[in-house]
């Protein structure tokens, strides 16, 4: 019986990498529904390709363009998308917020989650982990770090055995770059990571940390570790993914060629393990190996995002919505790299969190009075110029 996947995101760098695991497997995947933003012809060749049932697309004006027994639009056309009866796991690879709500609906439809967004498990894990938990629902990531650490905790333990993880980073372009240096960074700089081909958000988030920073969120929900227990190192090579140190002073680490294929393929073939054309790790050639601590003076992003995560509630929701606007001025050159962590820290500064368990309306609201918050943290600062 081949495993029935639904994919939100499929035009992305995750969305297309998916559906190569599928091409060079298919015999053991069906695309049964895709989800897209506005990339239609990218999605045509996709549904031409893999002749799933169910699409959707993100404006109604490129419904027309579609050629598919059935499109739907928007996020009923996610949701719908995320809990197609006949699927078995649901690709969450849609970049930002919108697939905070497709996520949950997927989980109660009790569908089987690999996840590489991981702005929704940053901004609702609370929510999103306690769903899963009541439904029986496992979360897979896609996330390489995360996938790594999930295969390094597949040794039986327990909980109590672990004490401490490494999330590695590759430091991104600028990562020799001065203070002086990065004050005058252009967005096309920014957008030429040296290792990951990836979409355009996230590639930032690389060059200013962020992205590790969410990932240290992200970490937090998806293993229930404690922030203290996350560690980050500069990671160069790219190899070692991360790694897990156990009570007894002994460390597991997953080692492999950066290639997002495999973390893709293991969430959707897991416990098994398919054959894979990545290529395979040479030790020999690659001689060194090369692990440093992260200069938080350069790269203030990565401890806004620990001092987030350790307030809860919303403030990593604000965290990342900010983040979100001030990325998208920095690509527009409205400000310039060095602003991104100040935008974000001023908002985080001036939030008040609503108290008591997270819900949804207050994820939303926090997300809402964030992305305002930045914008008009930008404009005061273009007036002043
Ligand atoms: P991309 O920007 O390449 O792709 C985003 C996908 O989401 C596209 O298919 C886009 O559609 C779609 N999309 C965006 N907004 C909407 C919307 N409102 N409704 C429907 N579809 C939408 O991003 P990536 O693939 O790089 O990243 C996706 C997620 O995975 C992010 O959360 C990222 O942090 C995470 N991730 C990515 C990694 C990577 O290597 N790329 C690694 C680890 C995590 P379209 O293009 O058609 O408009
Ligand atoms: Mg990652």
């Amino acid at each position: 019986m081949r495993t029935r996947l639904a994919i939100l995101g499929s035009t992305g760098s995750i969305g297309r990498q998916t559906l190569d695991v599928v091409a060079a497997h298919p015999e053991r995947f069906d695309v049964v529904a895709l989800a897209a933003g506005s990339n239609i012809r990218v999605l045509q060749e996709q549904i031409d390709q893999f002749r799933p049932r169910l699409i959707s697309v993100a404006r109604p004006e490129d419904r027309p363009h579609v050629r598919a027994p059935s499109v739907l639009v928007g996020l009923e056309g996610l949701l719908a998308v995320a809990t197609v009866p006949e699927v078995d796991i649901v690709v969450i690879a849609t970049a930002g917020h919108s697939a905070i709500q497709p996520t949950l609906a997927a989980i109660t439809a009790g569908k089987t989650i690999a996840l590489a967004n991981k702005e929704a498990i940053v901004c609702a894990g609370e929510i999103i982990v306690a769903e899963a938990q009541r439904r029986g629902v496992q979360i897979r990531p896609i996330d390489s770090e995360h996938s790594a650490l999930w295969q390094c905790l597949s040794v039986p333990h327990r909980r109590e055995e672990i004490e401490r993880v490494v999330l590695t980073a590759s430091g991104g372009p600028f990562r020799e770059a001065s203070l002086e240096q990065l004050r005058s960074v252009t967005a096309a700089e920014a957008l030429a990571h040296p290792v990951w081909k990836m979409g355009s958000k996230i590639t930032v988030d690389s060059a200013t940390l962020m992205n590790k920073g969410l990932e240290l969120i992200e970490a937090h929900w998806l293993f229930g570790l404690t922030l203290d227990q996350i560690d980050v190192v500069i990671h160069p090579q790219c190899v070692v993914h991360a790694l897990v140190s156990f009570c007894d002073g002994s460390t597991v680490a997953q080692l492999a060629s950066p290639d997002m294929r495999l973390p893709i393929q293991y969430a959707l073939s897991y416990p098994e393990r398919l054959h894979a054309r990545v290529p395979r790790l040479d030790l020999a050639k690659l001689g060194e190996l090369e692990f440093r601590p992260p200069d938080l003076e350069r790269f203030p992003a990565l401890q806004l995002a620990r001092e987030a995560g350790q307030a809860g509630g919303t403030y990593p929701t604000v965290l990342s919505s900010a983040d979100e606007v001030a990325v998208q001025a920095f690509l527009h050159g409205d400000i310039g790299f060095l602003d991104i962590p100040i935008v974000v820290r001023d908002v985080l500064e001036r939030h008040q969190a609503p108290r008591g368990p997270l819900t949804l309306e207050q994820v939303f609201e926090a997300d809402a009075w964030a992305r305002a918050e930045a914008r008009r943290r930008i404009a005061s600062a273009r007036v002043q110029r």
